[in-house]
């Protein structure tokens, strides 16, 4: 069992395990964007590098997808590592200047603001973190939005910038993103999953009339079985858009690590 030392104190790890694993079950405290236990981990934000001890010389590495070994000396809270996550955190407050749980994290890193120039409007309020595409594509299996376009017209979007025909109207996507940026609305036929457009037809309560979701997400889940889920949609424990929420939730943790801890910004 390989030892991982983190700023100065021991720490055993298994073998494949990340350095983010390890420092999370040691208490030390990472921030993280773009990862979730839901998803494989992508390394895309760069907030959470550390230095890495090569044999001589320190290496800058990205602590959520590092895996460990063997024996590995890192620092978590020297100089350059922390200079180099402020340095991220100030880029990315450039493109999400609004972002409460972005300003949240950056606080928390003793950053309060960026030097650099907003970003243009078709790029705002989008880390590329790409959180939402893994999830819809690994988790949901619908695959209806992707990366699009290169350099600085780089941006999350369904097919030709179009409402994708693909979407259920799960949700995940919202859940997911570490900014706030994607939102589910409700009008009063359709569910919208924003700012992608995706419309979702509405079930309504047989009873009631009252929406109860995505009509597609329901399909879907009845197609997967799985208990929880249905039982859920059930309940009349939580009001439509809590039930949403929950069932966002639901979907994207369901197959998460059951020894993780809460990712975002943890
Ligand atoms: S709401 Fe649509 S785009 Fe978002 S995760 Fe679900 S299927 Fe994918």
């Amino acid at each position: 069992m390989p030892t991982v030392t983190i700023d100065g104190k021991p720490y055993q790890a298994q073998l494949g395990e990340t350095i983010l694993q390890v420092a999370r079950r040691g208490g030390i405290w990472i921030p993280t964007l773009c990862y979730h236990p839901a998803v494989e981990p992508y390394a895309a934000c760069r907030i959470c590098v550390v230095e890495i001890d090569r044999g001589g010389w320190w290496q800058v590495v990205t602590s959520c997808n590092y895996p460990i070994r063997r024996d590995l000396t890192v620092r978590v809270n020297s100089e350059r590592a922390v200079r180099a996550r402020r340095g991220v955190m100030e880029l990315l407050l450039a493109r999400c200047p609004e972002s409460p749980e972005l300003r949240a994290i950056a606080a928390r890193m003793g950053v309060d603001g960026t030097p650099y120039p907003t970003v243009t409007e078709a790029q705002r309020n989008c880390i590329l973190c790409g959180l939402c595409v893994r999830v819809c594509d690994e988790r949901i299996g619908a695959s209806a939005i992707a990366r699009v376009g290169r350099g600085v017209e780089r941006s999350v979007a369904a097919p030709f910038r179009m409402p994708s025909e693909d979407c259920i109207g799960c949700g995940a996507c919202a859940e997911i993103c570490p900014v706030g940026t994607i939102v589910v609305r409700m009008h009063e036929e359709e569910v919208e999953i924003s700012p992608f457009k995706n419309r979702v037809k509405l079930k309504h309560c047989a009873e009631c009339g009252r929406p109860i979701g995505s009509e597609l997400v329901h399909k879907a889940l009845a197609d997967r079985g799985g208990p929880t889920l249905v039982e859920l949609l059930a309940t009349e424990q939580f009001c439509p858009r809590c039930k949403r929420k929950q069932l966002a939730k639901e979907i994207c943790t369901r197959h998460a690590l059951r020894d993780e801890p809460a990712s975002r910004g943890a």
